[in-house]
């Protein structure tokens, strides 16, 4: 099968790997739409990097032994190899497996554990059902594209009664801004990049805040009777943006930081949390039992396609990865069989 492996710095090449074969509980899944997410990072770095990518749609084509899935299935494939007995993964809550997989030891094989393949494989225990009716396009956006955000939503609880700020308008803000309007919620945005900008404002954001502007908190305080936000989520990973969630939202109010950060965030616990009285949740994917919303905001919101900017083919996934490093997308899909 082919695959996309990284090279160097800015080089992508499509290489010719083994197929790997459905072993035990794992399936082979034929791979039908691949979103794009953070591998472009590694792309700008030169990271040589062999298997990409962790979101997938596709088509189960064989299976080892009788499960949960069966060959002919549409099914989007959940990032990672968890194990599926441990009391986390029983809840739902398997992106926080302690115990998952080494998959070349299971698999007998490296191959297939990327998404930018034409194959892969996973333990069918963690493949979704796609709907009749539902594209692998618009079915591959139930992993980082609506996952993440619909994840710390359905934490804080948020609904139609609320003001929702989301920082960070990529791909994942964007998707927010699609999970927003399919709750009703009234969605302040905060996003520098204007093609970004744009997209959110067409996703439903009320206002778009630029967060160079040094008068960006007091519009959000305007914007809501001075009191503040109900609830925000930072899909940027930035502290400045993990500051201004923390400093835009209401007394007795919450926060969700959902975008990848490792450097330190200044946080004073009276004044911040026990004097505010905020709840701050880290947030990273969604509980599986709540896969069946994830499938409806898909089946029946009328943005959600728009949530899609640009479609390639595998083949051009150099070209498609210079893109989506340029920030002037929202998420991008690679079609091995296009
Ligand atoms: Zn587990
Ligand atoms: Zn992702």
């Amino acid at each position: 099968m082919k695959k996309v492996t990284i090279t160097g710095v800015r080089e992508a090449r499509i290489v010719d790997v083994p197929t790997p074969h459905a072993v035990g509980d794992w399936v082979l899944v034929k791979v039908h739409a691949i979103p794009m997410c953070t591998e472009y990072k590694a792309f700008a770095a030169g990271q040589p990097t062999a298997h990409l990518g962790h979101e997938a749609a596709g088509e189960v084509v064989e299976v080892a032994q009788p499960g949960p899935v069966q060959v002919g299935d549409r099914v989007v494939a959940m990032p990672f190899y968890p194990c599926g007995r441990c009391a986390l993964c029983r809840s739902g809550d398997f992106i926080y497996c302690q115990h998952a997989y080494d998959y070349e030891s299971y698999a007998g094989t490296p191959e297939g554990q990327g998404t930018y393949n034409e194959y892969l494989l996973k333990p069918a225990w963690i493949l979704g059902p796609i709907p009749d009716g539902v594209s692998y396009e618009h079915g591959s956006l139930a992993v980082c594209g609506l996952g993440p955000t619909f994840g710390a939503m359905d934490r804080m609880g948020v609904n139609a009664f609320d003001t929702l700020l989301i920082t960070g308008m990529g791909p994942v803000g964007l998707g927010g801004a699609v999970n927003a309007a399919y709750r009703g919620t009234r969605l302040i945005s905060v996003e520098s990049i204007p093609y970004r900008a744009q997209k959110a404002r067409e996703l439903g954001a009320e206002a778009v805040i630029d967060p160079n502007d040094p008068q960006a908190l007091q519009q959000v305080m305007d914007l809501t009777h001075g009191v503040g936000v109900d609830a925000a989520i930072d899909c940027s990973g930035t502290v400045a943006a993990e500051r201004f969630c923390i400093d835009a939202t209401r007394r007795r109010g919450q926060v969700a930081f959902v975008g990848e950060c490792y450097a330190s965030l200044p946080i004073q616990i009276s004044p911040d949390m026990i004097r505010k009285g905020l709840t701050i949740h880290g947030s990273w994917h969604y509980n599986m039992n709540l896969f069946p919303k994830v499938m409806q905001v898909i089946e029946r919101s009328p943005l959600v396609g728009e949530l899609i900017s640009h479609t390639f083919p595998l083949s051009a996934a150099q070209q498609a990865l210079e893109l989506t490093a340029s920030n002037q997308t929202a998420k991008v899909i690679l079609k091995p069989w296009m």
